[in-house]
This record gives C-alpha cells, sequence and structure tokens, in this order.
C-alpha cells in the first residue's frame, strides 16, 4: 500500500476528540491507515516564514509537518490571492473579487516554496493529495521538482462557468496548472462540467471517454466526488450527554414553539441576509408564526479583518435589530444571532432541537451543515431541511425543500410548509437522506479518490512497461 501524503491550508486534527469535521475524519482514517504525512501552514507567522524550521508532531504512522508563513505571505497570499480573489470568484462574486498583482505573485511564491519544502519529505511509492483553492499550482511545482508519482486534487469549493473564470487575469495558467495532476475531483458534476469546458474552450484540450481529459500533451481524470460527514458518529453525537443537556436547554426555553436553525461561518457566500428576509418575510405573509416560531443564528466570525465580512456582519446586526425591533413581544425573540463556537456534540443537539434545518448558500461547494443536520435528526420525529439550491449538497439531498434564496416570498412559503409538514412526511424525507448520507460518508469519499488515483498510477506503469 502506497503511502500518503497530503497538503493543505491548514493540517489536522488527526484525533477526533468530538472536534474534527468531516475532512479531518476522512482524511484522519485514510492516513492512520497507510502511513504518511499531512503538510500545510501552521497558521503562525514568522520572519522566516516558509524558510524556517518545519514543526513536526509524530503520531503512529502519521507525521503532522507544518511551516510558518511571513506576515507579508500570510498578508498577500493568504487574506490576498487565497481570501480575496480566489474565494470571491469561484463563489460567483465577481463584484468582491479583488485582482491585485502582488496577491498572484504571493501565490505562486507561497506554491513554489512549499513544494520545495514538500520535496525533500518525500519517498519513493509516495501518492500525494492538494487539496483546495489554496494550493492550485503546487502539483505543477512538484512536477518541476521530479516528482513522478501519483498525484491527486481536489477542489473543495465551485468551479465556475468559463465566463467566470475567465475574469482572473492569467485564468490560463493557472488553470493549465491542474493538467499536472493525475486525478482532480470536484464536488458536483456542475463543477466538473465547468472545468471541463474551460480545458476545452481555452485551454484547447479535448474530452475522452472515462472522465478523461487531454491538454498539452497529458490525460488526466476528472470526476465528481461529493464529500461526506461521518455520519454515524455524528448521529451517535447527537444523543451524548453533551446534545441532551442542550436539546434539553433549548426545549425549556422554546416550550411548544418551533426553532429554525441556521449554521454557518459568517460568510457572503452563505445567503444569511437572504435568510433574514426570508424568515421576515414568513412573519408577514402568516403572521400565525409570529410569537410561535424564531430562528436561531449560528455565526462564528470568519476572516473578520476584511471589510466585506465586517460589511456583512453590520448588515446582519441591522437586519436581525430590523426584524427584532418589529416583530418582539414580550416573552418572543425572532432572530438570535451566536457568534461562538460550538462543540459537535452541543452543535448535534442543538441540530436536533430544531423543527427546521435552513441552508440558503448563494453558491457552496457542497456545505455540510445540511448533513450535520440531518444525521442528527431524531428518526421518530425529524425536523424538515429546507436548502438551496446552489449548494453542491442538493444534489444528493432532493428530498429537503429546495429553495432560491433570491426568491424571499418562496423561501417564505418553503419555511410555512416545513412547520406545517406531518410527521409521516417529515420521516419520509428524513430517512431517504439519512440513507444516502450514511452511503456517502467522508470515509467514502476519501477512498474513492484514493482508489482512483491508484488506479491511474497503475495503468501509467502499464503503458510505460508496454
Ligand atoms: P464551510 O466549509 O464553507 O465553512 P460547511 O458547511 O461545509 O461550510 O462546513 C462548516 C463546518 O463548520 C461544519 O462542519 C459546521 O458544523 C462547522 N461549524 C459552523 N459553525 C460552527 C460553530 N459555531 N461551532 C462549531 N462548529 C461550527
Amino acid at each position: 500500500m502506497r503511502r500518503l501524503v497530503v497538503v493543505s491550508n491548514r493540517v489536522g486534527p488527526l484525533h477526533d476528540g468530538g472536534k474534527a469535521g468531516g475532512l479531518a475524519v476522512g482524511l484522519g482514517d485514510a492516513l492512520r491507515t497507510r502511513g504518511g504525512i499531512w503538510f500545510g501552514w501552521s497558521g503562525e507567522k514568522s520572519d522566516e516564514g516558509t524558510f524556517g524550521p518545519l514543526k513536526i508532531e509524530d503520531h503512529d504512522k502519521v507525521r503532522l509537518a507544518t511551516i510558518d508563513l511571513t506576515p507579508e505571505d500570510a498578508e498577500e497570499f493568504y487574506g490576498g490571492y487565497a481570501n480575496q480573489t480566489l474565494w470571491p470568484l469561484l463563489h460567483y462574486r465577481l463584484d468582491l473579487a479583488n485582482f491585485d498583482q502582488r496577491y498572484e505573485n504571493a501565490y505562486r511564491r507561497v506554491n513554489e516554496r512549499m513544494a520545495a519544502r514538500l520535496t525533500p519529505q518525500l519517498q519513493p511509492g509516495d501518492m500525494v493529495w492538494v487539496h483546495d483553492y489554496h494550493y492550485i499550482v503546487l502539483g505543477e511545482r512538484l512536477r518541476e521538482s521530479g516528482f513522478t508519482g501519483p498525484l491527486a486534487y481536489f477542489l473543495h469549493v465551485p468551479f465556475p462557468s468559463p465566463e467566470i473564470m475567465t475574469a482572473l487575469p492569467n485564468s490560463q495558467s493557472i488553470v493549465r496548472s491542474l493538467t499536472a495532476y493525475d486525478v482532480i475531483g470536484f464536488q458536483t458534476d456542475s463543477d466538473r462540467r465547468n472545468f471541463a469546458r474551460y480545458v476545452v474552450e481555452e485551454l484547447g484540450g479535448r474530452e475522452l471517454p472515462n472522465d478523461e481529459l487531454e491538454a498539452y500533451g497529458r490525460t488526466f481524470r476528472a470526476s465528481t466526488f461529493p464529500i461526506g460527514i461521518d455520519t454515524q458518529s455524528f448521529a451517535e453525537f447527537a444523543v451524548s450527554d453533551e446534545a441532551q443537556e442542550h436539546e434539553a436547554q433549548l426545549k425549556v426555553l422554546l416550550r411548544d414553539r418551533h426553532q429554525i436553525i441556521g449554521v454557518d461561518r459568517l460568510d457572503y457566500s452563505k445567503g444569511i441576509p437572504e435568510r433574514f428576509r426570508g424568515f421576515e418575510r414568513l412573519l408577514e405573509d402568516y403572521p400565525e408564526n409570529r410569537g410561535r416560531v424564531s430562528l436561531m443564528q449560528v455565526a462564528p466570525l470568519s476572516r473578520s479583518d476584511l471589510e466585506a465580512y465586517s460589511d456583512l456582519r453590520s448588515e446582519l446586526e441591522e437586519l436581525a435589530g430590523h426584524i427584532n425591533g418589529a416583530f418582539s413581544a414580550l416573552d418572543w425573540v425572532p432572530i438570535r444571532i451566536m457568534t461562538r463556537g460550538f462543540t459537535r456534540r452541543a452543535l448535534a443537539g442543538i441540530y436536533r432541537a430544531s423543527r427546521v434545518g435552513l441552508v440558503t448558500p448563494l453558491r457552496d461547494g457542497m456545505n455540510l451543515v445540511a448533513k450535520e443536520y440531518v444525521a442528527a435528526q431524531n428518526p421518530d420525529d425529524p425536523g424538515v431541511l429546507v436548502l438551496s439550491r446552489f449548494a453542491g449538497a442538493v444534489k444528493e439531498m432532493p428530498e429537503a425543500l429546495i429553495v432560491n434564496p433570491y426568491d424571499t416570498a418562496s423561501l417564505a412559503r418553503a419555511l410555512q410548509q416545513a412547520l406545517n409538514m406531518s410527521r409521516e412526511e417529515r420521516k419520509e424525507r428524513w430517512q431517504a437522506m439519512f440513507d444516502r448520507i450514511s452511503k456517502g460518508t467522508a470515509q467514502a469519499w476519501c477512498d474513492a479518490i484514493l482508489k482512483a488515483l491508484e488506479e491511474r498510477a497503475d495503468k501509467k506503469v502499464q503503458v510505460r512497461s508496454a
């Protein structure tokens, strides 16, 4: 079995103390089975940055290796190109994208340095798997430094249509660097199709059978691998003591009222203002819900040093203030916003206490909250998932009530339908989704990508020896 080397922006945690998300669970299992390295940014800044010492944490056969960035790299590569250029662009927000040449230079510089620091850690027979938009060009740099082994890439966020992608200065060179990988994974077929279109229309490549593409004399596989969660564990979290305490506390507070829950990093891709407007419309159009239904929005602050994020926070506080001012009663407040973090178990209890899970991104690669909400429900009395058509998760969860978050009136209608759905219908819809996410777990996702990579590696060896 080949050793696995993972590269991603942040590393770990490896051991699930109830904290790890889907990615860490899936990768942690694969790394423990195969042995290997997980390499990325320490999250720290230092003057030496990527030239400084590696920080090593060994856990049995798995090494966590991280390195600092210089303050300048952290600002221009991470805060700049990753968060202000690629993130908005890949989420279709050209209006928010900042195309600064300094940021692109920093991106290339850091990718190259990270590849240079990874190369001496590699052993013959290793397979390398690079994650997400922070490290698109890293694979090409690894190839240049002589790595010929199996090389995979997974994009956790959407790949927009070429009409959007081509707005990125030097997009051809950036996307072209993906052709250095053997296997490229996307969350949905539509992301995969957008990429294939880009390869054909902008890079002059062509599509071959079996998900293969060819460009610049290289053949590679681009496929859809929707990421999942550790559904079983999350369902168990939801009946843990900690979850039950949280559920009970909310039930006392709610009495016989219903709660709608939203859980998202405070990010403009998540459609939180649209969600608030949909809830406001529910109270306007269906007044019987006044005093009867509340919205709890858990929104941990994210990237708050960037203007787009602090603007969003102000907008949400204003909107919630306005709605609360207009509708509050002596014993009922319509919207609560909480920016604090919760443990996975506490979160599971909160999901389970909520009759509606409201997930309304304007664009989202997958959205794991949708899957967590379903995993946490009580099978005898499950809540209803209301899910944006723009979340990657919608492909695997068609039994949710599917909404267009820009259409406020229809969002309100879906909420009303969710709040009044019979237990029988709730159970039927929930079961179908739960069964699907029980198969499509984080572990299954990881195995599928590694299997695809091994297959291509074997095929390459056969071609070479033929
Ligand atoms: P993104 O990766 O864009 O943030 P996802 O929905 O795919 O969006 O994943 C978000 C993850 O963050 C989920 O696993 C969710 O449970 C977790 N999360 C969000 N808010 C909190 C919070 N306040 N406390 C703990 N975990 C949170």
